[in-house]
């Protein structure tokens, strides 16, 4: 899955990136307000970390900006112990949760999942239907009770489909969802990954649709997280 990292700190944004990286997590950095602002217009993004404190535009304005154009992308904001009215604000103004700095990364990756499930609807970490479900704390899937891991890709890409049961999804947009700047994205790579995942979860699971993309198969698209308490 893509994140959006916004941190205007060298140190800060190099290790982050670093370390979401080695977590199986696409990262697209950018060091100010602006261009915080022209990323998020692009989409794709599972959860966007927000520092407040930015060059060119500050990060309460790049939410309070994205909020007005209804984007409901997950926002962590990542603030300074003194911020308290900072934090305030960002959280009243749509901020889905925040960190204060220093932090644990695993706290981060902890909180990461928990905003991006909220966003999903679910107020526990598995989403999917009857016959498929992806756990994303431990990125494995189960189609019928039969586990198997994912890797980060196949991960990226089931996540997206699951969280629009019936939709169709075009290349663009898986592709949008999977891969970060910078990466090479060979013109089949969706197809290789879909191919190769159709091995673990079977063939019908994930349908084409001739000419628009792919959408999950009608048996995976019912939602379990409501039948549960
Ligand atoms: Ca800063």
């Amino acid at each position: 899955m893509r994140v959006l990292l916004v941190e205007d700190d060298d140190m800060i944004g190099q290790s982050l990136k670093q370390a979401l990286g080695g977590n199986g997590w696409s990262v697209d950095w950018v060091k100010d307000g602006l261009l915080a602002q022209s990323a998020l217009s692009d989409g794709g993004y599972a959860c966007v970390l927000l520092d407040l404190g930015l060059p060119k535009r500050d990060g309460i304005e790049v939410l309070r900006k994205a909020r007005g154009l209804g984007d409901h992308t997950p926002v962590l904001v990542l603030t300074a112990r003194d911020g308290l009215d900072d934090r305030i604000t960002g959280l009243d103004i749509g901020a889905d949760d925040y960190l204060i700095k220093p932090y644990e990364f695993r706290e981060l990756l902890a909180r990461m999942r928990a905003v991006i499930r909220r966003r999903d609807g679910s107020a526990h970490s598995v989403i999917g239907g009857a016959d498929v479900q992806l756990d994303i704390t431990t990125r494995e899937v189960l189609v019928h009770g039969e586990r198997s891991q994912l890797s980060a890709r196949e991960f990226a890409l089931l996540h997206a489909l699951l969280e629009r049961p019936g939709a169709i999804l075009s290349r663009d947009q898986l592709e949008s969802r999977i891969y970060g700047w910078g990466e090479e994205v060979s013109s089949n790579a969706v197809d290789v990954l879909i191919h190769g995942m159709r091995r673990k979860l079977g063939v019908d699971t994930i349908r084409n649709v001739r000419g628009l993309g792919w959408r999950i198969a009608a048996g995976a698209a019912v939602a379990v997280a409501a039948a549960q308490p």
